[in-house]
């Protein structure tokens, strides 16, 4: 088994985001090692500032510099290639390649593994060293595919074990605490008739350790699965599980009847209520129901809408009613012309093929990555000096990580048509619709609306003209004195 020494460092740049980079390098990074089949030793610089009056404090750094001399090592493994120097000098970089190249040491950052002896990724890895932050990203895919290797061989992932588990370090696994597990069976057995509420009353324990403990997350942990996230697949983990199948479904079925009953009892007394969907146009906050405790002579009364906050100046209160048929009736107008919103939609996505603009961007990307080649080769025969490339290939990173993000914004982007079909509807169907059945309507029909003092913005989710996806409706005036906050 190889062994791979893993070097956690800070780095000058990006201090702010320097503990988050840290957590980065400790969890994932042994992580990886192990999905490579590499023994991890850690030598952690971590904890030393990085400022360049305290070298001597890299005390990790030279013991690995000395158990790579004492023939101990057989790959250095970094976040980034840059973490290796300990004063971002190009010359203590490159002696520690040196070495590692006198030891038959390999480099390995999550995305690339590098042997220095051979000259051309020595030189890549000298380049590289100057790079590390704009390869970033792609590091942390690397990572993320080293990860997602372990987690289909059903390796725990790492961080805290779930009770009644604890982490066996020299077993590499979790293993049953007893103890707990005395606990979780009671809280599991109660599961099948109680509420969460009721167990942790009976139990003593905390309401939302319960909860946490009855999470389907939870449930499959301590069978022992995991389901794959790409395949739907279950896979079998490689630690003792201590809840069986029938258990797991009694509990799940007795949750799911205790949460449909809730359901049933929940109604909303306005149509725009709890949508997420209506904003104050002033300040961005999300618009609250005022109940109106006045009842009026006719047995009837009427709720607000109005900014949740009460600080908000230029909001008022409006009634219900008001916004409610409004944005009801301009819905229905808006669905009546479906020809219209058929031709708007073709009108607006006329011209665009993302498929061109893709074709385009890769062969930037492909370009980019020639130009980079040519470089290094360069460089390796002695025609540009390494110090004179080094801007050169700053650019050519900068374009390529552009072009990664345009290419990632084009492909999100690609919209599909709306579903014509659901949207073709009647003022009779829409009067036969119970209030649940318009909140779900509104949903595939709306996707904001702003709400002013005169007026309210609806956004729609297909343009009502080309290129036109609002639509303003007029509200009553204030009645001065009666409805102000
Ligand atoms: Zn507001």
């Amino acid at each position: 088994m190889l062994t791979a020494a893993i070097y956690i460092r800070k780095s000058r740049e990006d201090a702010d985001k320097e503990a988050h980079r840290l957590n980065l390098q400790r969890e994932q990074l042994p992580a990886y090692a192990i999905s490579r089949g590499w023994r991890p030793v850690i030598y952690d610089d971590g904890y030393a500032s990085a400022s360049r009056e305290n070298l001597a404090n890299l005390k990790e750094r030279a013991r690995l510099e000395s158990d790579i001399r004492a023939n101990r090592i057989n790959i250095v493994l970094v976040l980034e290639f840059s973490r290796i120097s300990r004063d971002d000098s190009m010359e203590d970089y490159a002696r520690f390649i040196g070495l590692c190249k006198d030891h038959g040491v390999k480099l390995a950052t999550p995305s690339q593994t590098i042997d220095p002896r051979q000259t051309n990724e020595w030189l890549l890895a000298q380049i590289t060293g100057s790079l590390s932050a704009a390869e970033m990203q792609q590091l942390k895919t690397r990572m993320a595919e080293g990860r997602a290797e372990a987690r289909r061989k059903g390796k725990f992932n790492g961080g805290v074990c779930p009770p009644p588990y604890r982490y066996d370090k020299a077993r590499e696994r979790p293993v049953i605490d007893p103890d707990s597990l005395d606990t979780m069976q009671r809280i599991w057995a109660m599961a099948e008739t109680h509420s969460a509420r009721l167990i942790s009353e009976t139990l003593g324990l905390p309401h939302i350790s319960v909860r946490r403990a009855l999470a389907d997350d939870r449930l499959m942990f301590c069978q022992a699965l995991r389901i794959d996230s790409e395949t739907g697949d279950t896979i079998t983990c490689d630690w003792e599980p201590c809840l069986n199948a029938d258990q797991s479904a009694r509990i799940k079925a007795a949750r799911q009847i205790r949460s449909n009953h809730k359901k049933g009892k929940k109604t909303y007394s306005s149509l725009l209520t709890g949508l997420e969907l209506i904003y104050c146009g002033y300040c961005g906050k999300t618009i609250k129901t005022w109940h109106n405790s006045r009842v009026k002579l006719d047995g009837t009364r009427i709720n607000y809408y109005g900014c949740q906050d009460q600080t908000c100046k230029k909001s008022r209160l409006i009634p219900q009613p008001a916004i409610d048929q409004g944005i009801t009736i301009n819905i229905l107008n808006s669905l009546s012309k479906m020809d219209d919103l058929i031709k708007a939609w073709e009108a607006t996505h006329r011209g665009e093929n993302p498929g061109a603009e893709l074709a385009r961007i890769d062969a930037g990307i492909k370009a980019a990555e020639t130009k980079k080649h040519r470089l290094v080769t360069a460089i390796t025969e002695g025609i540009v000096t390494l110090a004179d490339a080094r801007p050169t290939m700053h650019e050519i990173t900068a374009t390529l990580a552009e072009l990664t993000l345009v290419k990632t914004q084009i492909t999100s982007r690609a919209e599909n048509p709306p579903d014509w079909e659901s949207l073709t509807i009647t003022a009779d169907d829409c009067n036969r619709m119970d209030l649940d059945q318009k909140r779900q309507f509104l949903r595939i029909t709306l996707k904001r609306i702003d709400i002013y003092s005169a007026y309210a913005v609806l956004h729609y989710r297909f343009p009502r003209k080309p290129g036109e996806y609002t639509a303003k409706i007029n509200l009553p005036p204030p009645q001065p004195g009666r409805y102000h906050k």
